[in-house]
């Protein structure tokens, strides 16, 4: 089967041929539909994640499909199975996975195979990593059954496969970390595709105003779209002094979803007294979280908080999210820009970078 593979750090992806195991135990085998080119595989083909020593890499984390084989102790799952994948991996057996916390999983290693055990990539003489258990930028896909949800056979694959990563982050970042409430306000410094989703979870939690900001007003129109009731350009002189105007002080929740020195410190600017920031952009390996008074931090009572995926638990907020989806009250269609082939993969991934597509999502190989 084909599969986009990358062979060296900051290199193109090269399209080869693999194979894949039979699934065993937990593992499920899926013929891939659709799969998100996520910005944090490019970051991750660059500067390579906890994966820098192990090259070759198959990228690629967005995924939607249909279960074609499952492993011997799979009982949630079966041939047919419309299915959205994410990267969380979660054991199921430590505390913080038998306590609603799967993205704080203490075990996430486990859901991998061992390395006593054959690899899950059968290469012609390389073993290949597959990235976070997934490795979804190729036909099919071999992941443990912890890494699955469901998705209604309504929901379009492109639309599935956003709903593995960019949603479930966004999303959630406003309705389970936040815990956004009715007639809170809202900023988020970003209006990519994780920016979008994060609007989205606000709106749907009840916001009252919902800030976007970009320094690139062509992304204000989309952002309203869906759910964004102002729209502040960052590089405007007056662009702190706008936003505290417009909330008597300072939002309640602030997201930052760039992952820079400079839109970190501008998320603790507009940050309100008693205020949380969140943290999702990731940032270079060598950036610095910007310095400020900590005196500061007692008079303001913010809370500055890293967000991984969205504090998600999959097999609950997935088809949660699906359902809000068919029912008119989440956007997803908006979200999918474009559809590409596999081979296209390094142009998309230069227009990406840009920052010009809200998402481009692979739906042929
Ligand atoms: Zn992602
Ligand atoms: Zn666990």
């Amino acid at each position: 089967m084909k599969a986009a593979i990358l062979r060296e750090l900051g290199g193109k992806f090269i399209i080869e041929d693999i194979s894949l195991a039979e699934p065993i135990g937990h593992e499920v085998l899926i013929d891939v539909k659709a799969v998100g080119l996520c910005h944090s595989d490019l970051h991750a083909s660059r500067f390579g994640f906890e994966y820098v020593n192990s090259l070759p890499l198959l990228l690629g984390h967005e995924v939607a499909g249909v279960v074609i084989k499952v492993g011997s102790d799979v009982a949630e799952f079966r041939a047919g199975d419309p299915v959205a994948v994410s990267l969380i991996r979660s054991c199921g057996h430590c505390v913080p996975c038998r306590t609603g916390r799967p993205y704080q999983c203490k075990y996430p290693d486990d859901v991998l195979r061992r390395p006593d055990e054959p690899g899950r990539i059968i290469a012609d003489g390389d073993s290949i990593t597959q990235a976070f258990g997934v490795g979804g930028f190729a036909e099919r896909v071999l992941v443990h059954e912890n890494q699955l949800a469901k998705v209604p056979t309504e929901v379009p694959f492109p639309q599935a496969a956003i709903l593995g990563c960019g949603v479930i982050t966004g999303a959630g970042s406003a309705i389970n970390t936040a815990k956004v409430r009715p007639g809170d306000t809202v900023a988020v410094v970003g209006l990519g595709g994780v920016g979008l989703n994060v609007i989205s979870g606000a709106r749907l939690a009840g916001a009252g105003k919902i800030i976007g900001i970009d320094i690139q007003p062509v992304k204000f129109e989309l952002a309203r779209r869906f759910g964004a009731t102002d729209t502040v350009d960052s590089r405007d002189a007056d662009a702190v002094k706008t936003i505290l105007d417009l909330t008597g002080g300072g939002v309640d929740h602030c997201f930052e979803v760039i992952g820079l020195s400079e839109t970190a410190r501008l998320a603790i600017d507009i940050t309100g007294v008693g205020g949380g920031v969140y943290i999702i952009g990731v940032f270079k390996p060598d950036a610095q979280f910007p310095i400020f008074p900590p005196i500061d931090m007692i008079g303001s009572q913010r809370k500055i908080q890293g967000v991984y995926m969205g504090s998600t638990d999959i097999k609950h907020d997935i088809p949660m999210y699906a359902r809000l989806y068919l029912e008119g009250r989440l956007n997803l269609d908006d979200l999918v820009s474009r559809e590409i082939r596999l081979d296209e993969i390094n142009e998309a991934y230069a227009d990406l970078d840009q920052g010009g597509f809200a998402r481009t999502v692979i739906t042929s190989f």
